[in-house]
């Protein structure tokens, strides 16, 4: 190897380790940092990620806030502590937390995914069976309910174990979504998730007629009505049984 390869070898080597000092340096100096401007010797620091916890304080877990901080200027990290120190008067705090709330701390360090914002996304194998069902739920309307159903939003969960499906509806009783358990689907077939769908589809029927979300006569009544067991018993021996408010299986 010539000393311009090996040269460039360890530029090689080096930069990893230069842009990693660079990432972590200005995390790892925020506490010294902090106690400078007036933290109280000996304060646990603890750095978030989390968008929604941009700074605490206890007495027993000490100084939490957001790592993006570590980027900030000494005005800011003053203005924190200016925050959390006591009996300050009202308009001074109010203007310290003006101050580091305005700090972008999203800058330096990206927030973690949101958990399930805006529509979710659907697996590919997903989409292929939730079309069918969308055309199965139009089928069974037209056939069973005079077409008076609404469309519903009609998903897949990989969670549901015991339950082979759930129809939920918001607090104002409006409907909301059914949900059909993949693995039922998948192992018991189209028969079965047809009937564990009607059996959705009843509970939709009561809720947009007003009434209540049961198993009790009407629910019976209008299972035997459209071809289900209306027993409310799963095919796999499994009960349907009521869940959250506004949610039954
Ligand atoms: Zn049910």
């Amino acid at each position: 190897m010539g000393d311009a390869a090996r040269q460039s070898r360890q530029a090689e080597d080096l930069a990893p380790q230069l842009s990693l000092d660079l990432d972590i340096a200005p995390e790892a100096a925020l506490p010294d940092r902090l106690f400078r401007l007036g933290l109280a010797p000996g304060t646990d620091v603890t750095l978030t990620k989390n968008r929604t916890v941009l700074v605490s304080h206890h007495p027993r877990y000490g100084l939490r806030l957001h790592a993006g901080y570590a980027w900030a200027p000494d005005d800011v990290l003053a203005a924190i502590l200016t925050f959390l120190r006591r009996r300050v008067p009202k308009q001074e705090r109010l203007a310290a937390r003006r101050r580091f709330l305005a700090f972008p701390v999203d800058r330096h360090v990206p927030p973690r995914a949101p958990v399930r914002q805006g529509p979710r996304a659907v697996a590919p194998e997903h989409e292929m069976i939730i079309g069918r069902l969308v055309r199965l739920h139009e089928i069974l309307n037209a056939r069973h309910f005079s077409n008076t159903l609404g469309t519903i939003p009609i998903r897949l969960s990989d969670k549901m174990s015991t339950r082979l499906g759930e129809f939920r509806a918001d607090h104002d009783g409006k409907p909301v979504e059914i949900t059909l358990s993949r693995r039922h689907v998948r192992r018991d077939g189209w028969p079965a998730a047809t009937e564990t769908l009607l059996h959705e589809m009843v509970h939709q029927w009561q809720c947009e007629t007003g009434l209540p979300l049961d198993h009790g006569a009407t629910f019976r009544r209008k299972a035997r009505e459209v071809g289900i067991r209306p027993n409310a018993t799963a095919p796999a021996g499994s009960a349907y049984y009521l869940s959250l408010p506004g949610t039954i299986d």
